[in-house]
């Protein structure tokens, strides 16, 4: 791939020799020969192009529930890809190492390699993850256009931050996405943790998303002390069940330090129990506590009779009990889950590609 990069689909025309950039809700407006904010897309020559096309800065194979997407083809393999650079600087990123570069770096990976890769590896799907994905969407949706005619399927894992016209685009290809919220989204720790306005453009991204048929889970990361405001969950867990659905699989992640932000501990069990109860008590029905190995709130429970029907362990499935419709083996309650467990199930283990 040609150092300038590929032309970019979201961008659009300003006076003298400006563009503005459409990916994200930051729309930058960038002069001839500048970068974004997420120094892969450049004004060149008065054209957006995307530097970081082709440019595969981290592949890994993954388990779909590492993604986490516990309500989407559950025991998949997927193949995770991402480049450098994004929209955010969270103060504890823990993949600073590439959302932080600002050289662009990689390996060459057309669309159609990685799509080879994914079938060569067993995957079901691909998914872009690591980095923001929103700033390669124009990379992300050819290799997507690819791998559907391979029968794989496509998610992304994003911060959200997303504009209307890129959700327009994006809306049709993708199959399910797990929309990451950071603090549940309160203003002030965006605006101080992860340089971001609020939290208004993403919950408009996960509402168009859905709305286009695309599988919605939300995340939010909860960073102890500083990021784990009830008020703030209550809210977040609302918007939720009001605008995407009570149905919503909701993860509240633990934290732990990183990057720039070690003087923090690992987010306490107690937080993330007070807030499942939070997001329970506002109605959401399946709401799960991720990076907490072996809690008892990582399972699936039915929220007619109580009976756990998936039964987990971090990304690993222990037991399924769900009848051939998805429906709760006791009480027969519908569990809102795409897909099942294949029949020959294996765990699959986090790997990189060489
Ligand atoms: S994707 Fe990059 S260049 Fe475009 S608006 Fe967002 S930060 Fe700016």
């Amino acid at each position: 791939m040609a150092s300038s990069g590929h032309v970019a689909t979201l961008f659009e025309p300003l006076a003298g020799g400006k563009v503005r950039c459409t990916a994200c809700a930051r729309y930058c407006a960038i002069p001839e020969g500048s970068h974004g904010f997420c120094f892969v897309r450049k004004n060149v020559g008065g054209e957006l192009r995307l530097l970081s096309y082709g440019k595969v800065a981290a592949l890994q194979v993954d388990p779909v529930e590492k993604k986490p997407l516990s309500h989407f083809h559950p025991g998949s393999r997927v193949l995770s890809i991402g480049t450098v650079g994004c929209n955010w600087r969270c103060q504890y990123c823990q993949n600073a190492e590439i959302s932080q570069e600002q050289v662009v770096s990689g390996r060459s990976m057309s669309p159609s390699s990685a799509v080879d890769a994914a079938l060569r590896l067993e995957c079901q799907g691909i998914t872009f993850t690591y980095n923001e994905p929103t700033i390669f969407i124009e990379y992300a949706l050819d290799v997507i256009r690819e791998a559907r005619g391979h029968g794989l399927f496509a998610n992304f894992v994003t911060n959200g931050y997303m504009t209307p016209e890129a959700v327009d685009l994006l809306g049709p290809y993708l199959n399910a996405v797990s929309v990451d919220f950071k603090g549940s989204g309160e203003p002030g720790f965006m605006r101080r943790y992860i340089t971001a306005k609020g939290p208004d453009p993403i919950l408009s991204t996960m509402v168009g998303l859905q709305k286009r048929g695309v599988h919605v889970e939300v995340t939010d990361l909860i960073v102890p002390e500083v990021g784990d405001d009830v008020e703030a969950l209550r809210t977040l867990a609302r918007y939720v069940r009001d605008h995407l659905g009570a149905q919503t699989p909701f993860h509240l992640l633990r934290w732990h330090p990183d990057y720039k932000m070690l003087d923090l501990p690992q987010t306490p069990v107690k937080t993330l129990e007070r807030l499942h109860a939070v997001a329970k008590e506002e109605g959401l029905e399946y709401v799960y506590l991720g990076n907490v190995w072996g809690h008892p709130l990582e399972h699936t429970y039915c929220p007619k009779c109580g009976e756990i029907v998936v039964e987990r362990y971090g990304f690993f499935i222990r037991d399924w009990r769900l009848d051939a419709e998805n429906r709760c083996q006791r009480c027969r309650h519908p569990i809102p889950i795409v897909g099942r467990l294949p029949e020959e199930y294996e765990p699959t283990f986090a790997s990189p590609v060489n």
